[in-house]
């Protein structure tokens, strides 16, 4: 088998690896590649490989920097299926169509500029309509459930606990009379994260493809997130004041929903509204109910036990239209508000941060890591003065930051994932992770004993 590393490699976006095994052409993810604007583009349109080639394409989940890049794939030529479990081709679907989007809203917004340059328009990457037309070439799989790729190689998808319908892929291979098993993670989750099943560790595995996204260090417990995130909505409720929380649409709103019921439900936090602001995280949301398989133990004796969907409960309220987003600020009494996008740098949440912002009783909380330059790391960072939709404010309310809901495993995790499989595994080749993730995890698991540990190149090709 020859694997090509032809994306996510020392990056962690843009997830592309391409086997080549028993004259079939195999493609372990598509994902955009994610960062300055021009570059990307050009790399998201440009395949190293002709799509039409393919004979099959695996997916392990459904964030876009593993799945993003399908519309060009499909609209290049690709013509075969592309298998992932049945969670992921629900979830993916949605998260393509928004991806669409968004690239269409770039390309208008770039078109705008170039405009008044005298350059020509520019085309999106791809278009919601080519989003679309992906859904055709879906196959779903159960978890557990092996299925023949190609001529000699079965797939068995395993849980990963990192999102909805995540999996790591065992990929069983009969190669010129040899056998041999190549197991791919995905992007690994973490035990304990609310709502997921924990992550299943490789079995019986000779090559494995891990990824390193966070192999320099460990993750604060998802339980501190719970104590933290219990204190703010604590006293911010005692002074009056609303908790605004920008927040990704998939995954993280839903584990922060979860943890609001807990808390409700025990009595550690009053009984005031929460409001879910994002159409994108209300599908997610309604997916999540759908597939009972992908929920961990107490989630499921929570939905048996009440008899409702595992993110519904009395307070929760999902704002779908505008006109319901825009009555949020007509409540004046303390509640909840969630809203994407993660970063704040764009959508619904703008507008809450615009109407709470001037006032100290509110706190904005900040639950994960901000990119440089976002509106969400100026306000991490607790800047005063916040320009939102072009408009200068004095930011009154608190802001407060919470550790711990990250879905990779810190370095601990990806040491016993690896372990897992010490006495057979012959190369390890770590994946989706810069040099600050990867190397210290490379070093660490080769004093451990593990003999070839690889972080290949971007279009570097072993041979195995
Ligand atoms: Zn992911």
């Amino acid at each position: 088998m020859k694997i090509h590393f032809h994306g996510a490699a020392r990056t962690v976006t843009g997830s592309m690896h391409l086997l080549e095994v028993n004259g079939a052409r195999i493609l372990l993810e598509c994902g955009l590649f994610q960062g300055k604007r021009k570059e990307t583009y050009k790399r998201n349109k440009n395949f190293p490989f002709d799509p039409a080639s393919l004979d099959a394409v695996l997916l392990s989940h459904a964030h876009i920097d593993h799945s993003g890049n399908l519309p060009n794939l499909v609209k290049q030529g690709y013509t075969n299926k592309i298998t992932a479990t049945r969670a992921t081709t629900h979830l993916v679907k949605l998260m393509l169509r928004d991806s669409g989007h968004i690239q269409e809203s770039d390309a208008a917004y770039s078109n705008k500029k170039r405009a008044k340059k005298g350059l020509p328009p520019m085309e999106p990457l791809y278009t919601e309509k080519d989003a679309l037309e992906v859904a055709n070439y879906f196959q779903s799989v159960e978890y557990d459930a092996p299925i023949e790729i190609a001529e000699g190689v079965r797939a068995t998808f395993m849980d990963a606990g990192h999102i909805l319908g995540s999996a790591g892929i065992a990929l069983d291979i009969t190669e010129k009379g040899r056998k041999y098993r190549v197991w791919f993670s995905g992007d690994i989750g973490r035990r304990d994260l609310p709502l997921l099943r924990d992550p299943v560790l490789p079995t019986n595995a000779d090559y494995l493809l891990m990824e390193s996204t966070y192999g320099d260090k460990g993750h604060r417990a998802p339980q501190e997130a719970y104590t933290e995130l219990r204190a703010v909505v604590q006293k911010t409720i005692a002074r009056g004041g609303k908790v605004i929380i920008p927040s990704f649409a998939v995954g993280r709103t839903q584990e922060l929903a979860v943890f609001l019921h807990q808390m409700m439900n025990k009595g550690e936090i009053p009984s005031v509204p929460v409001y879910v602001d994002s159409p994108l995280a209300i599908n997610a949301s309604q997916i999540f109910n759908e597939h009972p398989e992908c929920m961990d133990a107490e989630t499921l004796a929570d939905v048996r036990n009440r008899g409702h969907a595992a993110l519904d409960f009395k307070e929760i309220t999902y704002t779908r239209s505008v006109a319901e987003s825009k009555a949020i600020n007509d409540y004046k009494k303390p509640a909840i508000i969630i809203s994407a996008s993660g970063m704040a740098e764009a959508g619904r949440i703008l507008h809450h941060l615009r109407n709470n912002i001037g006032a100290p009783r509110n706190t904005i909380l900040i639950v994960g890591w901000q990119a440089p330059y976002t509106l969400g790391r100026r306000l991490a960072e607790r800047e005063t003065d916040i320009k939102i939709f072009g408009e200068w404010f004095t930011r009154k309310a608190e802001v407060e930051t919470i550790g711990g809901l990250s879905a990779h495993a810190g370095q601990e995790m990806l040491i016993e994932y690896a372990s897992a499989i010490k006495d057979q595994v012959k190369k390890i080749f770590l994946v989706h992770g810069e040099d600050r993730g990867a190397l210290p995890l490379k070093k660490e698991l080769e004093m451990q004993g593990f003999k070839e540990v690889i972080y290949p190149e971007k279009n570097s090709i072993f041979e195995i």
